[in-house]
């Protein structure tokens, strides 16, 4: 066990056994060196910096019935709203007067919000806040589609491949295919966006194989980003009885996935938080360096029910601002409000690296 822990800090590697066996085997101590060596391993990429990107979850409608989600189109249960063009930008300029200066759009897979209307609502979003970074989170959609959202100013996207093994995803994703998940994720680095990929922790049917095969897909895949967060139940879906991913599991994931991929920008997810009151430190302590407030209006927060009791419902967005804050300085993180580039993409306009790893030993 010591071998392979040495191997992968060292190497940023282990193969699909080694993972599995390093899994079965891990004790608490050899643990508590794991998420030692995960945080040194991001310190050399990003110092001891946490960066904020404010959410903006701006659609529950969504057409996907995956097995697992709240938002899902088979529950009719869910109550559904969609913020209007003025309503996100809204949103965006407390969160820009906030210091945000990294924004994620959110939604389930909406037909409304067509090419046209996310192209208008992009160049709005760039033209109220030039020096700001934007993302989306919206689902699958075509080629075309993600090039000219990539053309009108788009820098990133979050498309989680929820788990890389495709007689799982099958299984959870009645209509959808694993090879068009996956195609999309290549298609976004090939078009130049920085990507996440990245999946739910303790799904029904998931094994140590099956993560294994997660952290080696990300490993070949090596997104910018990496979202891990542990599979909530929500009771309106037909996963209701599952027993759902545990902290300390989502966390060894997490350590394991900074050690495979060690220049990853990696959210501390409000899943994370849900589950436990300090998930999201814990998160930190195990080599994530990205932190989500939610920007959306307090109106529709409880209606984005990816899963249920999530935190964070009834705090006002400058609320949410100097809580994070103070979890981030009281951790002995420092806040870093700026837009938050992978460490291959410069934040120079124009003037995005494409080396290979970039060990930029950023001072702390
Ligand atoms: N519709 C888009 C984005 C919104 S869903 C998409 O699916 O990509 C964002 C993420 O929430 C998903 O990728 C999934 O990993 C996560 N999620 C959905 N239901 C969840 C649940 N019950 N527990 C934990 N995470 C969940
Ligand atoms: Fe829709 Fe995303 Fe939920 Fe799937 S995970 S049902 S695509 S919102």
């Amino acid at each position: 066990m010591e071998v392979l822990l040495d191997k992968l800090y060292e190497q940023n590697e282990l193969d699909k056994e080694e993972i599995v066996y390093f899994l079965q085997h891990l004790t608490a101590e050899l643990k508590d060196r794991l998420f030692h060596l995960a945080v040194q391993t991001r310190k050399l990429h990003y110092g001891g910096s946490v960066f904020l990107r404010g959410l903006i979850e701006f659609s529950s409608f969504c057409k996907q019935d995956c097995l697992y989600c709240g938002l899902r189109r088979s529950n009719t249960s869910a109550e559904r709203y969609r913020l209007t063009e003025e309503e996100i930008l809204e949103c965006a300029e407390e969160g820009y007067g906030l210091g945000y200066r990294s924004f994620v759009l959110q939604s389930g897979e909406d037909a409304y919000f067509t090419e046209a209307r996310m192209i208008r609502l992009v160049r709005s979003m760039k033209v109220r806040f030039p020096d700001a970074a934007i993302t989306l989170s919206i689902g699958e959609r075509s080629e075309a589609f993600y090039r000219a959202l990539f053309d009108a100013g788009t820098d990133r996207y979050l498309l989680r491949h929820e788990t890389a093994s495709r007689s799982l995803y099958q299984s959870l994703h009645p209509g959808m295919s694993y090879e068009n998940r996956v195609n999309c994720l290549h298609i976004l680095k090939d078009i130049g966006y920085q990507v996440g990929a990245g999946f739910m922790v303790g799904l029904p049917g998931q094994t140590c194989e099956h993560l294994a095969e997660d952290l080696l897909f990300l490993k070949e895949l090596h997104p910018e980003m990496i979202g891990i967060g542990p599979f909530i139940p929500h009771s309106a879906t037909p996963l209701k009885d599952a027993p759902g991913g545990k902290v300390e599991d989502t966390l060894v994931m997490i350590a394991m996935a900074r050690l495979l991929v060690p220049d990853a920008l990696m959210p501390a997810t409000t899943a994370m938080g849900t589950l436990d009151p300090t998930g999201r430190e814990k998160a930190l302590a195990a080599g994530c360096n990205v932190m989500m407030p939610i920007l959306s209006p307090l109106s529709v927060r409880r209606k984005y029910a990816l899963y249920e009791n999530k935190i964070c419902m009834g705090d006002e967005t400058a609320i949410c601002r100097s809580c994070i804050e103070m979890r981030i300085v009281a951790a002995g993180y420092k806040l870093e409000l700026s837009r938050g580039d992978h460490c291959r993409f410069t934040g120079i306009p124009g003037e995005t690296q494409s080396g290979e790893d970039c060990f930029k030993h950023v001072s702390e």
